[in-house]
């Protein structure tokens, strides 16, 4: 059975670094799709001031439109409250049944907190995890396995994925400066960033 691939982050906005390690990771696990699943309120970012959801969303679709395996999904957008990762991965495995793998793509440095996350151990138990190997950051597999146990080597895996060193902070920050975002994000993205406006005043 082939897998699907979950995306989760903030996505304001979305760029190339999301898109290629999502690709990459797609390639080396033969994933039938990977779905970007933009958060409506990160637990993580609720004192953040983040573009509208809708305008994430919709930035989102158009990066994820020219690529036949790609999906944007507004799962989280539609709950109320805060996005807990556990719920939303219950909801996908509820809706694509219990035999389809599921896979969640992440840094190392986010899977290293993973026991800080809401329901961390059902959440491992319903998914696999991918860690996408960032520069100078390795799983911390003690504490990991000391925390999950044996579900940590069957459900936590390794990926050295190439990297590219941009942020959504430095598109921001860029936009705010005047400066140039080609080819950080894709051009259907930039495009709706001008048109709509977005990130020229100052949100953080
Ligand atoms: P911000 O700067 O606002 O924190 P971000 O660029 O880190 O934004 P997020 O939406 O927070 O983007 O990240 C979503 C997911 O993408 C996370 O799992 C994060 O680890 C991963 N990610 C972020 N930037 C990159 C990148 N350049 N290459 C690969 N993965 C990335
Ligand atoms: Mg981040």
């Amino acid at each position: 059975m082939k897998g699907i691939g979950i995306m989760g982050g903030t996505f304001d906005p979305i760029h190339m670094g999301h898109l290629l390690t999502a690709e990459y990771v797609r390639d080396a696990y033969g994933l039938e799709k990977v779905l970007f699943i933009p958060a409506a309120n990160s637990p993580f970012k609720l004192e953040k001031k983040v573009e509208s959801a809708e305008d994430r969303l919709a930035m989102t679709r158009l990066a994820v439109a020219d690529n036949p395996h790609f999906e944007a999904s507004d799962i989280e957008m539609r709950r109320e409250g805060v996005s807990y990762t556990s719920d939303t991965i219950a909801l996908l495995r509820a809706h694509f049944g219990p035999d389809v793998p599921l896979y969640f793509i992440t840094g190392a440095d986010a899977i290293n907190d993973l026991p800080a996350w809401h329901h961390p151990r059902e959440l491992l138990e319903l998914c696999h995890f991918i860690a996408a190997t960032r520069q100078g950051t390795a799983l911390d597999l003690p504490k990991l396995r000391a925390f999950f146990g044996a579900l940590c080597d069957a459900h936590i895996h390794e990926l050295a994925t190439p990297e590219l060193e941009i942020s959504s902070t430095e598109i921001r920050a860029r936009i705010r400066q005047g400066r140039s975002i080609r080819y950080m994000v894709p051009e259907s993205v930039e495009t709706y960033i001008r048109k709509e406006g977005l990130y020229r005043c100052v949100m953080e």
